[in-house]
Parts: structure tokens; C-alpha cells; sequence
């Protein structure tokens, strides 16, 4: 299937050839006719297939054909779980819409509301926002949302794991009735459908399948190893496998900042980000990890969510997450879009239930390696699910 086939103009299909893409993914090729027909969606997909396209390029579609805009009002509002998923939300219809005259800014905490403030005056077509600083905006009067026709809960799934449920419901409350409702998550809880049945009407529903995020173009492995042997491991492998670049997850903010001094003592360079970071310390990194300034980034699983970075060639699950969803979206993070990636994850006995959960979550077990210089003194078993991986090469 082509873009053109979609109902684009020539002014967003060219920026979208711009950008490399050939043709549309299964999430964009299904959702984006639907949000141009002006119905409802709640789709399944998570980071990595697409999304923000899906629902972005319909809208500038939309509004391009019909140009209006009035002071502190906005017509499209997306909803983010995290800064960094609004701040490259933001900056993706940057780039979809570099050839139309319509404006998007990022609305997120910890960051100056005065400027934000500013922007609102002259009104804004698209706003991305985390829920907390979008309210505080609204209480304040900088904006008002009778003129507002999209709304996009993306990552709704996260967006509840992490308590926004109370501010949602009370964004909700202020917008018009007469709305169009787009909600993307990762995976379709009961929660997430409880928030669906309340704030949608009618939806369609989109699915690009349970495994979708489980990409062949994504080699997945594991180490089994003791806890206390994880940084010399990842060390080793650093240097012993020539590794150019790795995104890799840790815990605990504090479990960061150590793995990153124990790393520059073996000489590898490496940085972290969490939540005890500022806001613009943490962008500074993303920015340099995305350039390739910084080859080694070590970062919580929060502070994590919602990062694009366009060719990132391998993830490190240093520590495995609890929930299975963690994994998927973790390993989300790189082969994206056709693109090679390899996830790695140091499985320690502990981790061992949490293990059984992701290999089950993803069908297949996932492909073991071992290396002479890292025995490990307490084994992992083979999960329960105990058969050959599906993809085994
Ligand atoms: P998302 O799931 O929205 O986070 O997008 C994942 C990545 O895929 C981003 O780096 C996009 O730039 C890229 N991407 C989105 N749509 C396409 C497409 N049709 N072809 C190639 N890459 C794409």
C-alpha cells in the first residue's frame, strides 16, 4: 500500500517522503482513513509501530483543509504520559507539518508557564501535554477548550499506571461533548476499556496483533548472570562485542549513577537520566545521546518512556522490568521501522518469575548466551513455558 492511497494532500505526503517513508505502516494504513472519516478510535499499538503518525497526519489533514484559530484556543488536544513523549510528539508534527501554516507546542511541567502562556495568546492548532501542567493551565484561564475538536490519550495505559486517571477525568470534564476521541495503548486493559466506555463514542477498533511489538527484525537474547557480576558483564560486552551504542535500563535512579561511575572506571563513558535529573539536564542528554555524543545511556524505565531515538541499535534490560508490557515497550525502542536492533536482558535468579510472565506475554522463550568469563553461581531454570523459541536463528 501507498501513502497517496490514504486521503493525504500533496503538502503531507511530501514531508512524509521527506522523511524516508516509504510506505505506510499497519496501524497508519488502518487508522489514518478512519480518523479522516471523523470516527472514534481506540487502537492497540505500542511505540515503535507508528502511532504518532497515525493520528497526527489525519489531523493536520484535517485542519489544513479548514484553517481557524482563535485566541488561548486550541482544536486538538493530545494527552502524554511523560515531557519526553510530549516534547517528540511535538517535534514529530514539526516535521509532518513543515509544509502547512499550522502551529503544535509541547505543554509539560518543570518548565517556565509564562512562556507557555505566551504561546496560548495567539492560540495554538495542536497542543501536546502531560495532564498535570495542562489543568494547571486551564485553572489559570490561558486556555479554554470550547473551540476544541481532537482528543488523543495516547499511551493511555501508562498514562493510568501512573495515576493521571483523577486529571484525565477532570480534562474530560471541561471539553465540549462534540469531540472526536483517539486512544492509543500499548495493551487493552480492563482499565484502559473502562476509560474507553466513558470519554468514547462509538469507536472503531484497531488492532496490529498482541505480538506486533515482538518485530523479527529484533534479536532478542539473554544472559543469565549473578547480580553482582552485571557490571563487569556489561562491560565486557561493551568492549569485547565493539559496541557502538546502547540504551539501557536500570531500576533505580540511584542504581544509574552507580552503574554509570562503575562503567567510567573501566573507561567507558556512559550517562544517566531519572527523575532526579532536571528537565533540561535530561533533554541535554537525550539530545546528545541522539547525535551520538553520548554512545551509553543508562536510564530508569520512567524517565525512558517515550523516547524516539531514530536508529537506536540496541537496548539492555540491565535490570528486567516487573511487568511483561515494560519489556515490550523497552524492546520497542530499537529495530523500529525496518531497522535492526538487538535487546539484551541480564536475567538473575530473582528475576526468574518476572522472566516466566515476559516469555509467556511473548509466545516463545527467548534465546540464551553464555560467556566462559561470567559462570553463574545461581541458575536461572528454563521457563515454564518451555519450549523452542518460534524464532529461534
Ligand atoms: P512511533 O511508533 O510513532 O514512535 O514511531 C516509530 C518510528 O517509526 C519513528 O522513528 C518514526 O519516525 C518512524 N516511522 C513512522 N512511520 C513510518 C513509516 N511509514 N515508515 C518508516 N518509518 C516510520
Amino acid at each position: 500500500m501507498s501513502f497517496s492511497t490514504l486521503g493525504l494532500s500533496p503538502a503531507i505526503l511530501d514531508a512524509v517522503t521527506e522523511l524516508g517513508y516509504s510506505e505506510p505502516t499497519d496501524i497508519q494504513s488502518k487508522a489514518i482513513p478512519v480518523i479522516l472519516s471523523g470516527k472514534d478510535v481506540v487502537a492497540a499499538a505500542q511505540t515503535g509501530t507508528g502511532k504518532t503518525a497515525s493520528f497526527v497526519l489525519p489531523i493536520l489533514e484535517k485542519f489544513n483543509q479548514d484553517r481557524k484559530l482563535r485566541g488561548k484556543r486550541i482544536r486538538a488536544l493530545i494527552l502524554t504520559p511523560t515531557r519526553e513523549l510530549a516534547v517528540q510528539i511535538e517535534e514529530s508534527i514539526a516535521q509532518y507539518g513543515k509544509n502547512l501554516e499550522l502551529s503544535s507546542m509541547a505543554m509539560y511541567g518543570g518548565t517556565s508557564i509564562d512562556e507557555q502562556k505566551q504561546r496560548l495568546i495567539w492560540g495554538v492548532d495542536i497542543v501536546v501535554a502531560t495532564p498535570g501542567r495542562l489543568l494547571d493551565m486551564a485553572h489559570q484561564r490561558a486556555l479554554h477548550f470550547d473551540e476544541l475538536e481532537v482528543l488523543v490519550l495516547d499511551e493511555a495505559d501508562r498514562m493510568l499506571d501512573m495515576g493521571f486517571i483523577d486529571d484525565i477525568n477532570k480534562i474530560i470534564e471541561r471539553l465540549p461533548h462534540k469531540r472526536q476521541n483517539l486512544l492509543f495503548s500499548a495493551t487493552i486493559s480492563e482499565e484502559v476499556r473502562s476509560l474507553a466506555r466513558r470519554t468514547i463514542h462509538k469507536p472503531v477498533e484497531i488492532s496490529i496483533g498482541k505480538n506486533s511489538a515482538s518485530k523479527p527484525n529484533i534479536e532478542q537474547w539473554l544472559v543469565t548472570v549473578d547480580k553482582d557480576k552485571k557490571s563487569a558483564l556489561l562491560s565486557h560486552l561493551i568492549v569485547e562485542q565493539d559496541w557502538q551504542q546502547a540504551l539501557i535500563f536500570i531500576e533505580t535512579k540511584h542504581g544509574a549513577a552507580k552503574l554509570v561511575s562503575q562503567l567510567e572506571k573501566r573507561g567507558i563513558q556512559a550517562e544517566s537520566i531519572h527523575s532526579g535529573r532536571t528537565q533540561a539536564v535530561r533533554e541535554q542528554i537525550l539530545a546528545d545521546f541522539k547525535s551520538g555524543k553520548i554512545k551509553f545511556l543508562v536510564s530508569t524505565g520512567i524517565a525512558a518512556r517515550g523516547i524516539d531515538i531514530g536508529e537506536l541499535s540496541r537496548v539492555v534490560n540491565y535490570d528486567l522490568p516487573d511487568q511483561a508490557d515494560d519489556y515490550i515497550h523497552r524492546i520497542g525502542r530499537t529495530g523500529r521501522a525496518g531497522a535492526e536492533g538487538e535487546a539484551i536482558s541480564f536475567v538473575a535468579k530473582d528475576n526468574f518469575r518476572n522472566l516466566c510472565a515476559i516469555e509467556s506475554r511473548l509466545g516463545h522463550i527467548i534465546e540464551r548466551k553464555e560467556f566462559a568469563e561470567f559462570p553463574v553461581r545461581k541458575t536461572v531454570p528454563i521457563s515454564i513455558l518451555n519450549y523452542v523459541p518460534k524464532n529461534k536463528r
